[in-house]
This record gives structure tokens, C-alpha cells and sequence, in this order.
């Protein structure tokens, strides 16, 4: 157990809606947190003016909201605290630790347009690092804007021990050059933005994607320059698709972002447990793949987190959430299924005691709570298609004609009050006839719901009640004529 109290964070950008692979750094970094008994903190980087919009702020928000990632402390804004970059780029101006960089855009490209020809890594070259006051003032009275940029040490291996990923060193020559850490305009750049806050706060472990080590890497000069206790780092892998593509919204659309899965019925723990898994196993039981994470806190390592890349399973996540669905008991899907319930279907021709009997029978199935109003539209109303192919030929058979003159016969005979009763009642008939199974079965099931699958026919059956299924059937027979 580490000496310090733990101080995490994670420091989502509001520049787009809430990414899955934030979720999943950010139940880490929760994970770890807990289990040090420290501090979670969140920080939400709302530097970049152009990017930024205030509902992915309230996406981000909400998103860990449902998710239940409660923090310690935060949420933090950057933009509040654009005082302190700019007196602490100043600081490190005044120190010789940083320079203004007078290069326009154009000579920018030009460098790089050198470079390129030149087949040399493309990057800057330092070349306003030891400009003379004369030269500055020069410039500054030919109209020319200032960047403040950082003094990487040359050619130095930055070395860390990640906790993670192992040992790690990169060299400063392969950085790009120096960096820029604040605009023309005063607002700092992420590299710079970050460690003085994750210093400010006392952040003293970084749990982050591990598309971030070259910054890591230019990161610790910073701290060092500003006398912060560098942080140990822990760069989790990120999560790919199948075909080996970075999730991303811009390519794979909304599976990448949490507000998908929120809308469609996924389960905040199901999700928790699917994403922490994705490059996390159980010490002691590594094939126990259920679990809910407030029970592994104990248990967490950050060690244990693979390096290999995570993939993106749709399959697998459905999975979880069909697990933790039927966890749940009727009442308790109920509230949560209401709103697509509520759109879809009109649930006051139905006491709710018989609304959850239809949700208890299509739940086993279930890969959403978004499934629900489909799968049992078919009690409220009949317009499904019964001239289908596969439905067509199931009704339009002699012995169906004669399953349906049957069942109009028996109506009155029927106690529509028990399933087992209904289900009966079609025995008989199927008796009488010598007919069984999907012979029996699926004409009357597609007649009273459109499909040849479904929930028990006597459910079906003893819901819809006498009226519906003796319009239905003789809706059919008419079709048939
Ligand atoms: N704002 C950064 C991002 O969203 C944070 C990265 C970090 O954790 O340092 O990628």
C-alpha cells in the first residue's frame, strides 16, 4: 500500500461525448482509488475554445453520474483556472525554462516541408530557444504573436517505471521538438495544462490511455521544472475493434460513446463489469467473469492490468447485460424499461400486473431493455405482418384452417383467467385433430402474435383475453379466404 494518500483523477475533454475508453480508465482509476483508500478526483479540460461544447460537459457529467463513478473531489474546470497557467508560464519564462517562440505558421510549414524532402523526422528545431532581447523586441515591433514554448533537455532519456507497461524510455529528441505550452492568447496547451494541475492537486498516480506516453514522456521535464513530485504512471492499453481500428466515434459511430448504450437499455453494471474486465482479471479466480466491481476493490491491482490491446466485443457486452437484466426483478425492469415501454406502446390497455408478466417472458432473452416493447408489442395491438413468407405458409394450411375453426368453437369454453387452462384448452383441440408441437402451436401463434416464436402460448393466450383472440383468428381466416 502506497505510504501517501492516493490522489487520482481522470480529466476527460469535453470535446465530444463520453468515450468508452475514458469509462473504462476512469473505473480504474476508481478502483484504485478505493482500494487505497484515497481520493478520486475529476477534472474536466475545457481549454480548447474551438472543440469544447457544454452538453458533452453535461454528457460527461451524467454519463459517470449513471455509471455511479462518484468523485472526491471536482469537478475542477481548466477554464477557471487560466490565472494560474499564465503565472506559472510566466514563472517558468522568468526561470529560463521556457521561451517565447515567435514562428508564424507559414515558417512552421516550411520547416516541415524541409524536412520531409530532407526524409528527416518532422519537428521543430528549437530555433527561437536563444533569441536575444534585441531579436525579441525586434519582433515584437514587426507585429509578430508569441507562443511560449518548453525547453525539453537534449537528447535525454526520460525513464519511468510504468505500472503497467514496465520500464519505459523515450528519448526527448523523438519529442517533436519543444513543445508549446501556451498560446498567443494565454490559454495553455494540454501538456502544460495537465501538470501543473495533476501537481497542484497532488496527483500522485496517473491512470490514463496509453495513447498518452509520449506526452508522459514530455510531461516530466515539466514536472521536474516546476519542483512537483513526478506521479507514477499506469497507461492502460486502449480499446480496438476487431479489425484492429482504434475505437473511435468518427469511424465506428456510437458504440464508442457511453450515451448509446444509456439510451438503448444497457445496465450501469453490466457495463462496469464488462469494461473493467475487457484487460482486468480476478487474482485468485480469473475465470469468474461476473462480478460487480464494488466486490473486486480488494482485489485490484493495477498490475494485473494486460498490456495487450482490448477488443471491442458487442456480443460479449451483451452478454453482461443479460445477465445483470435477469438479476433484476419485475418491478425494478419495469422502472427501467417505462420510458421505451411508454413511447412505444399504450401501456394503460394493460393492468401492470399483466404488463410484467409480459416482461417476465421475453426477459431471459433479453440483450436490452429496448428489446422489450418489440418483442411484446403484439399484445397491444395486431399489426403485424402475417402475409410474410414464413408466416403465410404456417397459416395457410388445411389443418391450420381447422386449428382456428376449433379455438372459435372453444372461445367461450376457455378460462382466459390461467394460462395453464388456455394452453389446455389447445391440447384438446390439438387432440382432436391429431395434431401436436409446431404443428398445433405455430398457426395459432402466428395468428395471435406474428411470430412462431415467443412466450408460452397460454401466456399469450390468457393475456390478450377472448375479445383479441377471437378477432384475431377470425382476422386470419378472412386473410385465408
Ligand atoms: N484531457 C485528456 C484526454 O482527454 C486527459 C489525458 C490525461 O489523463 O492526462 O485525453
Amino acid at each position: 500500500m502506497p505510504q501517501k494518500e492516493v490522489r487520482v483523477r481522470i480529466a476527460p475533454s469535453p470535446t465530444g461525448s463520453l468515450h468508452l475508453g475514458t469509462v473504462r480508465t476512469a473505473f480504474y482509476n476508481y478502483l484504485f482509488a478505493k482500494k487505497n483508500k484515497g481520493k478520486f478526483i475529476l477534472r474536466i479540460e475545457d481549454t480548447d475554445q474551438q472543440r469544447n461544447k457544454d452538453e458533452y460537459t453535461k454528457e460527461i457529467l451524467d454519463g459517470f453520474k449513471w455509471l455511479k463513478i462518484n468523485f472526491d473531489e471536482g469537478p475542477y474546470y481548466q477554464s477557471e483556472r487560466l490565472d494560474l497557467y499564465k503565472k506559472i508560464g510566466q514563472k517558468l519564462l522568468d526561470e529560463g525554462k521556457a521561451y517565447q517562440c515567435f514562428c508564424t505558421q507559414e515558417e512552421l510549414d516550411e520547416l516541415r516541408k524541409i524536412q520531409r524532402a530532407a526524409k528527416v523526422p518532422e519537428k521543430y528545431d528549437n530555433r527561437h530557444r536563444s533569441l536575444t532581447e534585441e531579436q525579441k523586441k525586434k519582433l515584437v515591433a514587426e507585429g509578430k504573436k508569441s507562443v511560449i514554448r518548453f525547453k525539453l533537455p537534449d537528447n535525454t532519456d526520460i525513464k519511468w517505471n510504468d505500472e503497467i507497461r514496465g520500464h519505459i524510455s523515450v528519448n526527448t529528441n523523438d519529442l517533436g521538438g519543444d513543445p508549446v505550452i501556451m498560446r498567443a492568447d494565454g490559454i495553455p496547451l494540454y501538456n502544460f495544462a495537465v501538470v501543473v494541475d495533476d501537481g497542484d492537486m497532488k496527483i500522485n498516480y496517473v491512470i490514463r490511455g496509453d495513447d498518452h506516453l509520449h506526452n508522459t514522456a514530455k510531461q516530466i521535464p515539466i514536472f521536474q521544472a516546476l519542483g512537483y513530485e513526478v506521479p507514477t504512471f499506469a497507461h492502460a492499453p486502449l480499446i480496438f475493434t476487431h479489425d484492429r481500428e482504434k475505437l473511435s466515434k468518427r469511424k465506428h459511430g456510437d458504440i464508442a460513446n457511453i450515451d448509446k448504450y444509456q439510451r438503448e437499455g444497457y445496465l450501469p453494471e453490466a457495463l462496469a463489469n464488462y469494461l473493467v474486465h475487457m484487460s482486468w482479471t480476478k487474482p485468485d479466480r480469473p475465470e469468474i467473469e461476473i462480478f460487480k466491481i464494488d466486490e473486486v476493490i480488494d482485489q485490484f491491482d493495477l498490475g494485473r492490468i494486460s498490456k495487450s490491446s482490448a477488443v471491442y466485443d458487442l456480443t460479449k457486452l451483451n452478454w453482461f447485460n443479460n445477465h445483470y437484466i435477469k438479476e433484476k426483478s419485475l418491478e425494478e425492469m419495469f422502472d427501467m424499461s417505462k420510458k421505451f415501454l411508454e413511447k412505444e406502446l399504450n401501456l394503460s390497455l394493460y393492468p401492470k400486473e399483466q404488463v410484467l408478466q409480459m416482461i417476465d417472458s421475453v426477459k431471459a432473452g433479453l440483450n436490452k431493455l429496448d428489446e422489450i416493447p418489440g418483442l411484446i408489442k403484439f399484445f397491444f395491438d395486431d399489426k403485424f405482418d402475417l402475409s410474410s413468407g414464413e408466416n403465410q405458409k404456417i397459416i395457410s394450411t388445411e389443418s391450420a384452417k381447422k386449428i382456428f375453426d376449433n379455438v372459435l368453437k372453444a372461445i367461450d369454453s376457455i378460462n382466459f383467467q390461467n394460462q395453464a387452462d388456455c394452453k389446455k384448452t389447445i391440447d384438446n383441440i390439438g387432440k382432436e385433430l391429431s395434431l401436436k408441437g409446431k404443428d398445433l402451436y405455430w398457426p395459432l401463434r402466428v395468428a395471435l402474435s406474428g411470430s412462431n416464436k415467443g412466450p408460452d402460448l397460454g401466456l399469450i393466450i390468457s393475456l390478450l383475453g377472448k375479445e383479441k383472440v377471437k378477432a384475431r383468428i377470425e382476422k386470419v381466416l378472412k386473410v385465408l379466404v
